[in-house]
């Protein structure tokens, strides 16, 4: 990796320590919530590339031609059909249970005072915005505030995508609140999806770092997992990191895996993306296989890296001595593409 400081607050209210990977991935620095539950029905374990990823599912038309619309988005507002979710520092109103969740919608009229963004339009012609903004005060019985990475697993694949959405939104206004042309405050235009500087007129759009995930493979068919330096004990992943300035994907997948643990890597498959806004990220699944086995870990970066064979990582799991990323993480999903069957999650 070797970037930091791009620190922030993640969701969890945590202080990111160097936050120059994504933060399901082995290069992360701080402790994700643990989350179970199912990722869809669309689940494929085997196929060539990912599906039903939990954060990937939106099924709601997103209407960018409507986001300058004054006259239809003023009457969407004013629409009794129409519901709105609030984000608050990354969380959103849920009703939880142990397996399923739904987001606890209110009307416009309820709504805080906030950067207001359209999220989209449902094929029966309802409206759906985000407000970023005070969570309501009083929720219902059985809601509570939730963050994507508790919640998005068990949301429906509609609510799934609106939140996934809203957050995304609710953390770029929240932190580019400034033009980095000449530093004056910026509007909020095209119903939240872009900002304006109102002195030279410059637009600005959402920020999203690629980073990609991705997991090596010998010729025995073992799979390369390790241990960020910064995580606690029995923790592991595969390897992660941003795409840096200047560099595709592929070309980071290969130096990502040199610098981290030495090893040279051949071919480079596309597994799936998938949206990781905790703030900003976008995480670019891949296998890769490896054309040596002699693991020289990066001492900064990794605190160990092995080779497993499915029966050894089964053991592994079986007896605690390594804990697996939570379900919704894509690193997850793209451990079990290999494994070939679900696998528990247990950070
Ligand atoms: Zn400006």
């Amino acid at each position: 990796m070797g970037r930091t400081g791009r620190g922030g607050q993640r969701d969890d209210g945590s202080q990111v320590i160097a936050e120059s990977a994504p933060d399901d991935a082995v290069s992360a620095s701080t402790v994700p919530a643990s989350s179970t539950g199912p990722a869809g029905d669309s689940l494929r374990l085997t196929g060539p590339v990912l599906s039903g990823l939990a954060l990937a599912r939106g099924e709601v038309d997103r209407a960018a031609h409507l986001r300058a619309d004054a006259d239809w988005l003023k009457a969407a507002w004013a629409d009794p059909a129409t519901r709105v979710i609030v984000v608050e520092r990354g969380q959103a109103l849920c009703e939880l249970a142990d397996q399923h969740a739904v987001l606890a919608f209110i009307a416009p009229p309820e709504a805080p005072d906030g950067v207001r963004f359209l999220l989209g339009v449902e094929a029966d012609g309802r409206a759906y915005f985000g407000v970023a903004g005070p969570l309501p005060e009083q929720p219902g019985p059985g809601v509570r505030p939730a963050y994507l990475r508790e919640a998005g697993p068990l949301l429906s694949d509609r609510d799934a995508g609106l939140l996934t959405h809203a957050v995304a939104l609710a953390n770029w206004h929240e932190t580019f609140t400034h033009c980095p042309r000449c530093g004056s405050p910026t509007d909020p235009i095209a119903s939240g999806h872009s900002r304006k500087c109102p002195v030279d007129g410059s637009e600005h759009f959402p920020r999203v770092d690629p980073a990609m995930i991705v997991l090596v493979t010998d010729p025995a068919d073992r799979a390369l997992l390790a241990r960020n330096a910064q995580w606690p004990e029995r923790r592991v992943s595969i390897l992660a990191g941003f795409v840096e300035a200047g560099e595709s994907a592929e070309q980071a997948v290969a130096r990502e895996v040199a610098e981290e643990t030495g090893i040279t890597v051949g071919a480079v498959t596309y597994l799936g993306s998938q949206p990781w806004p905790m703030p900003q990220s976008l995480m670019l699944g891949f296998r890769a296989a490896a054309a040596n086995t002699d693991i020289h870990v990066d001492a900064d970066e990794i605190a160990e890296a092995n080779w497993y064979s499915r029966d050894e990582l089964a053991a592994a799991i079986a007896d605690g001595t390594i804990r697996l990323p939570p379900p919704v993480s894509i690193a997850h999903r793209i451990i079990e593409t290999w494994y070939g069957t679900e696998l528990p999650g247990s950070w």
